[in-house]
């Protein structure tokens, strides 16, 4: 073989990597960690559901600890919505982790997650990032109550507030009403 024909070959070889999706597992390492603002909740054994898309693509426990570690998400593009309940929590989204192109992510989540809040002020939703949905829970009202209101079509948000459907207060403070999640 001529040089060119190696450099040629050679620079295919460095491309090639870049056309190939990646066929190991994609691994999410997760240490969840009680928020310091907030230390009512627990963190350890916990129901884990991983969705990508509103879909569960993996569940499982944290341990002892509060940490989990899943591996064998098949789909590899993110981003991956993670999921907590447990007794006192509720269902949580803690995390929304953009996974593309890592095939491995170790992070540190927070229970409740950690508030962002955009340039007004207002608290942004950890999944699309946007405060103009996202409206404080208000606990109180009978669950009979709340579903009378959905099946009369009646908006679940009341004077600028989510209404819970229960009067047992949950680890989430806020709603958002673009991705029906609560955190
Ligand atoms: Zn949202």
């Amino acid at each position: 073989m001529h040089n060119y024909q190696y450099s040629i070959l050679f620079a295919i070889l460095i491309a090639l990597p870049a056309f190939i999706r990646p066929s190991y597992p994609t691994r999410i390492i997760c240490h969840i960690r009680k928020n310091p603002a907030d230390l009512s909740v627990y963190v350890n054994y916990l129901d884990v559901t991983i969705k990508r898309r509103g879909h569960a693509v993996w569940t499982g426990r944290s341990d002892d600890m509060g940490d989990f570690y899943c591996d064998k998400i098949e789909n590899y593009k993110g981003p991956f919505d993670i999921f907590c309940t447990g007794v006192g929590v509720g269902t949580l989204l803690i995390g929304s982790l953009p996974l593309n192109g890592r095939s491995c992510l170790d992070t540190l989540l927070l229970i409740p997650a950690e508030k962002r809040f955009d340039h007004t002020g207002r608290i942004l939703c950890p999944k699309c990032h946007k405060g103009d949905k996202v409206y404080p829970i208000e606990y109180g009202e009978s669950l009979t109550d709340v579903e009378d209101s959905k099946r009369a079509g009646e908006s679940v948000i009341v004077n600028g507030k989510f209404q819970a459907g229960t009067c047992v207060a949950m680890a989430a403070k806020y709603y958002c009403d673009r991705d029906n999640v609560q955190f």
